[in-house]
This record gives C-alpha cells, structure tokens and sequence, in this order.
C-alpha cells in the first residue's frame, strides 16, 4: 500500500509509513492511503484505464469489494458485457452475476489462486 500526504504530496511506501492514526508526513501534514475510499471521485485517467481493461479481460476478480460504489461497481457488468467470467471472492456475496463465487477472505484466497496459476503455467 502507498500512501501520500496531502499537504506536500510526499509519497510512503511500506513498511516506511510513520505511526500514527491518521499517520503524519515529517511536514506535518496528514498522510493518506492511494486507494480510493468510500465516496471519493476516481481519477479519471484510471478509471478510464480501468475500463479499458474491464472490458477486454477474459476473467476479472472482485476482491472482497462491496460493488455499490460507483462509478467502480460498473466495472464488472462491464466486463461481464463483453465475455468475461467474472470471479467473487468475498465474505459475502454482492455481485449478483459473478461465475464463480468463493467464500473466503481475500488474505487467505489469494495467494491460493496465485500458487494454482503459477503451477498451471509450469506444467
Ligand atoms: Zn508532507
């Protein structure tokens, strides 16, 4: 995870980000996570990207997403408009349209899915 201060935009990478809640950049201003939270405004240069991508991937995996939030929560009707299979891994379930569902917390799903792709490629 990365994360910027909104006072000089300095950029933390971890495990460099200071303590704290929230954490403080050394010039004092306020750091924050280079994720989109609940009811920010995408770039529109990513989710232009995003897009993109969405609509020309084979498989897309919703990583424990809640889907409600737009304009993100397009994204995978998007895909799935254009041929994808659509994979959920969440807590519960929210999209309703996904192939594939599996219950499990992304932490312990993940690198699953990732030893099994690794091992399909090297058969
Ligand atoms: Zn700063």
């Amino acid at each position: 995870m990365e994360i910027y201060c909104l006072t000089c935009g300095k950029e933390y990478k971890a495990p460099n980000i200071p303590e704290g809640m929230p954490p403080h950049c050394s010039c004092g201003g306020i750091l924050k996570p280079n994720t989109v939270l609940f009811g920010e405004e995408l770039p529109v240069e990513v989710f232009m990207k995003a897009q993109e991508a969405a609509a020309t991937c084979r498989v897309m995996l919703l990583v424990g997403a809640s889907a409600i939030v737009h304009p993100a929560a397009s994204l995978p009707y998007l895909a799935k408009q254009h041929g994808a299979k659509i994979i959920e891994i969440n807590i519960e379930k929210a999209f309703p349209d996904a192939d594939y569902f599996i219950t499990e917390k992304a932490g312990t799903a993940l690198p699953r899915i990732v030893a099994e792709i690794r091992s399909v490629k090297t058969n």
